[in-house]
């Protein structure tokens, strides 16, 4: 029995885990190479695969985010003819990120024929998303499943975004079994709308996620006061507050965060914008999944309200006219919209237009990689280009990182601690000096006794 690792190695982008034992195959995520390594490097990277997408037996997923899912098109394409395993709301949301991403690929492609004048054809295309999507099969938390003859599956909640899962698996071959833990994405207790992440109890093999492994997050708990003035503030000033907003999960945050505030009569009623076809889908298939939410959910908004994701405020945007009418709307509003970096979309218009007044806000609530407009809007410059023209950054900044999506280094070394009997340990989806340093926590700190590694792309290991 063997693991192979074919992304998210050293890296954080691009999760893609092969188990091999008897004849078969069975791969752990299929995510798309981003940022990092330059657009026509990624391209290749996604195009070309450590193994041959014909010999996969199956697919087993952990969640919808485009860095683990988006390149399972490609895995299509390419000739994998077997199913891939995910949970309910999984399955849901794939329809809308992948229909996403296609877009994105034919942009992406038409860039790098220009930028290098090669022949470069799309990843995928909309057809290729479509025998996908077909190929989805959703389960439950916790409800168990075959994935191959000789390997048992389960998901449990890892806490990270609506649907996503822990993947544990038990797996046979000859008189070896082996009990498989992967992480996924880690996400964090005390979050709005989501349970905390479960704890797996026991398992021989590990491979943990470690994009945060030195940083520490602050405790959400505080959101709701410091959201609360953020708002009066603005308002009281007649100003608006413009949040470049991440889809999947932060938005709906968002509008959980607001919506409660509002009901306990502690922000004034200003119009709340989600300006965005994509969020507006997601937010739907959040209204949909009711049984993930977690027991805070249902007391903050029992008996007060249909939904955490609508109310009487709240104004979901998708046409482009509409979109362009909140460029004239006076008053005080709170504008939510993609994309989350502001690299492209309707939010650099909004940004555009709202840049150089003092009296508004622009709020942070993720993560900006270096390069995109969201950066330099963090570091504060004076003057930042939009769209071809510099503008002048006068409205006020504000970064809330308690949004994290993400266990982090205390979160991701207790879930370690808890898990008995583990033998190898396999650190992926993390820079190289995060695997490296959880590595030396999870020996020194830890003092963990079994095998601990820090996989290069397509190293293989023994189970
Ligand atoms: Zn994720």
């Amino acid at each position: 029995m063997k693991l192979k690792f074919c992304g998210a190695a050293q890296n954080v982008t691009g999760s893609r885990h092969l188990l091999l034992y008897d004849n078969k195959k069975i791969l752990l995520d299929c995510g798309l190479v981003q940022g990092g390594f330059g657009r026509l490097e990624n391209h290749q990277m996604n195009n070309n695969f450590l193994f041959d997408p014909k010999t996969i037996d199956a697919v087993v997923l952990s969640h919808a985010h485009i860095d683990h899912a988006g390149n399972l098109p490609t895995l299509i394409r390419q000739g994998f003819k077997g199913k891939i395993y995910c949970t309910e709301p999984t399955v849901e949301l794939l329809a809308v990120m992948l229909e996403d991403a296609a877009k994105i690929q034919a942009q992406d492609a038409e860039y790098l024929r220009k930028r290098f004048q090669e022949e470069i054809s799309p990843l995928y295309d909309k057809a290729d998303v479509a025998k996908t999507l077909k190929r989805l099969v959703g389960y439950k938390y916790g409800e168990p499943f075959e994935v191959e003859p000789g390997c048992q599956a389960v998901f449990y909640d890892a806490g990270h975004v609506l649907g996503s899962a822990q993947v544990f698996l038990t797996v046979n071959e000859g008189n070896v079994t082996r009990r498989i833990a992967y992480t996924g994405d880690l996400g964090r207790k005390n979050m709005p709308i989501l349970n905390d992440p479960y704890q797996i109890p026991s398992a021989d093999v590990l491979i943990t996620e470690s994009t945060y492994a030195e940083h520490l997050h602050d405790s959400f708990e505080y959101v709701f006061e410091e959201m609360e003035w953020v708002v009066r503030d603005v308002v009281a000033r007649g100003g608006k507050i413009i949040v470049p907003g991440f889809s999947l999960e932060r938005t709906q945050e968002l509008i959980y965060v607001l919506h409660k505030l509002y009901l306990d009569k502690k922000i004034p009623a200003v119009p709340i914008f989600v300006d965005s076809p994509m969020s507006t889908k997601i937010s739907e298939v959040f209204m949909r999944h009711v049984d993930y939410y977690d027991d805070q959910s249902f007391k903050d908004f029992l008996g007060r309200a249909k939904s955490p994701f609508a109310f009487k405020n709240l104004k979901y945007i998708t046409s482009v006219n509409d979109s362009k009418k909140l460029n004239e709307y006076k008053g005080s509003c709170i504008i939510i919209s993609a994309s989350g970096m502001c690299t492209a979309g309707r939010i650099v218009h909004h940004l555009k237009h709202n840049i150089e007044d003092p009296r508004n806000l622009i709020l942070i609530v993720g993560y900006m990689a270096k390069g995109t407009l969201g950066r330099r809007i963090v570091e504060q410059k004076r003057k930042v280009k939009i769209m071809g023209s510099f503008y002048n950054l006068k409205a006020d900044v504000l970064a809330m990182n308690e949004f994290s999506a993400h266990a982090d280094k205390l979160e991701l070394m207790d879930n370690i601690k808890k898990i008995k009997k583990l033998k190898q340990i396999f650190i992926v989806h993390g820079e190289e000096l995060a695997t490296a340093y959880m590595r030396d926590n999870i020996i020194n700190t830890l003092k963990f006794k079994g095998e601990v590694y820090a996989p290069k792309l397509g190293e293989s290991f023994d189970l």
